[in-house]
């Protein structure tokens, strides 16, 4: 079997079975129960919770990011194996949202990590949040999830972003 045919039925497989962490960084944490439990029951889409980043396949941001927070999530996201996904949930990581002026919240999410699917809104509601889950299927259907290529391709440029973000390195990113 060639590479891509095998490829290809390994996306249609995993797309219907994915693993997902969440790290609540902010108060989109609130919107998770419902999605998990009955009333819109992630489940029947294949989807279930993680305990440990090494046996997850997404990631989900549920709000702001503080820079302290943000170190914590580049350890987690790099503990995961690939292929991997990330989604992020409100405006906070699309454009620093009601914390655009802070000193110590990160502004834009995709500079220091690949994100896949965002989902807009302050706060979004489950019914974004589980359009979020069907849209990153498609994607992965498609072929199209391939931030986790674009971090082993660009490590170097995020790393940088990572440590001006951390002080490690003299500069200022823009838009943070
Ligand atoms: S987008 Fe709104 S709800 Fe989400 S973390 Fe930011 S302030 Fe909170």
């Amino acid at each position: 079997m060639r590479y891509e045919e095998w490829n290809k039925i390994s996306r249609i497989a995993s797309r219907k079975s994915l693993w997902m962490l969440h790290f609540c960084t902010g108060c989109g944490a609130v919107e998770l129960p419902p999605v998990m439990t009955s009333r819109y029951d992630m489940e029947r889409f294949g989807m279930g919770p993680m305990a440990t980043p090494r046996q997850a396949d997404v990631l989900l941001i549920t709000g702001y990011l503080t820079v302290k927070t943000l170190k914590r999530v580049v350890n987690v996201y790099e503990q995961m194996q690939s292929p991997k996904y990330v989604i992020s949930f409100g405006s906070c990581p699309i454009n620093g949202g009601m914390y655009w002026d802070s000193y110590n919240t990160v502004k834009r999410l995709d500079r220091y990590l690949p994100v896949d699917v965002y989902v807009g809104g302050c706060m979004p509601r489950p019914e974004g949040v589980m359009n979020a889950f069907l849209e990153l299927m498609k994607l992965i259907d498609e072929g199209k999830a391939r931030g986790w290529e674009k971090y082993q391709k660009y490590y170097e440029q995020y790393k940088r972003n990572q440590k001006m973000a951390f002080g490690f390195e003299r500069g200022k990113n823009e838009g943070d």
